[in-house]
């Protein structure tokens, strides 16, 4: 039987307590290295998820139409952006609001730029400068290049630049989804359950009806649809009093929670001090206290 490693960290690197196998930290995550390569399988992987996310925001229909197929399937070096057509949805940022940009964060030109051009470009002299280093030629899709290169790359890091490639080829990913608007749509309303932001991601056939909660202890994590999540919103609404009795809510919110007690009815227990305002929301607006409103509705 093999041993499958319970590792505790060493000066070197990290020892296993059971058979006294000894490995590497990856360079990457710093976790113990399941192979004799510098990085682990477990980032190499994740390496090459990248890769194919970008090759699927390059597949994506929105890609023509910023120009990004060029990044894909044109490896003549291009100066400027002249022999373009009006690109309809294509972005070019004004040089002097980047700089600005720039120099009021810590971010890079990749992490800020609405320019598909910059990350093309950039994804272009990653594979030149690795081809170069062994007197290649790239001739077709860089991250196909990048992707045979993936070892050595990780295991020659100086030489390769590993560590701002890695950082550099997650920004690029990032903003090419956005440009083609792969990103995730986040809902306006919270998790019901956990009040984490819901989200729904985009596939190949559009958006999906299923909405997913961002919050990694929630309970609940997926809605099927709206539909449920309308649902569930109402069911929890009139567990509320139960539930939250001490929930600080607004004259509207209450009606939500008691949609049979009249506007008229709550404003005049309101004004005669019946009711009165345990606290007040960012807005200035006054907020009860949700059992006093149901005591007071027993006694009515
Ligand atoms: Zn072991
Ligand atoms: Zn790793
Ligand atoms: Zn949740």
């Amino acid at each position: 039987m093999t041993c499958r490693h319970y590792w505790n960290p060493t000066d070197t690197g990290f020892e296993c307590a059971d058979c006294g196998a000894t490995t590497h930290a990856c360079h990457t995550c710093q976790r113990p290295a399941d192979t004799a390569n510098e990085a682990c399988t477990r980032c190499v992987n994740r390496y090459h998820q990248t890769l194919a996310d970008i090759d699927h925001a390059l597949a994506h229909p929105m890609a023509p139409i910023l120009h990004l197929k060029a990044t894909r399937y044109d490896t003549t070096t291009r100066g400027g952006g002249d022999s373009m057509p009006f690109g309809i949805g294509q972005e070019l940022e004004d040089p002097e609001v980047l700089a600005a940009q720039l120099s009021g964060t810590k971010r890079t030109v990749l992490e800020l730029t609405r320019n598909p051009k910059t990350l093309g470009d950039a994804l272009k002299n990653w594979a030149d400068m690795w081809a170069e280093e062994h007197g290649h030629t790239v001739t077709g899709n860089p991250t196909d290049y990048l992707r045979t290169m993936t070892i050595w790359a990780t295991n020659n890091p100086e030489t390769s630049a590993w560590h701002d490639h890695w950082e550099e080829i997650r920004h690029i990913r990032k903003r090419l989804w956005h440009l083609v608007g792969l990103n995730p749509q986040y809902e306006p309303t919270p998790c019901v359950y956990c009040g984490s932001t819901l989200k729904r991601e985009w596939t190949a056939n559009g958006l999906t009806d299923q909405i997913i909660c961002t919050g990694r202890d929630c309970e609940r994590r997926i809605y099927k649809d709206e539909e449920e999540l309308a649902r569930l919103n109402r069911t929890y609404i009139k567990l509320a009093p139960n539930k939250v009795p001490d929930a600080h809510l607004t004259r509207e919110e209450i009606r939500t929670v008691y949609p049979k007690l009249k506007r008229n009815t709550l404003n005049v227990w309101i004004k005669r001090g019946h009711i009165k305002p345990a606290d007040q929301n960012e807005r200035g607006q006054d907020l009860y206290r949700l059992d006093d409103i149901t005591q007071r509705l027993r006694e009515a």
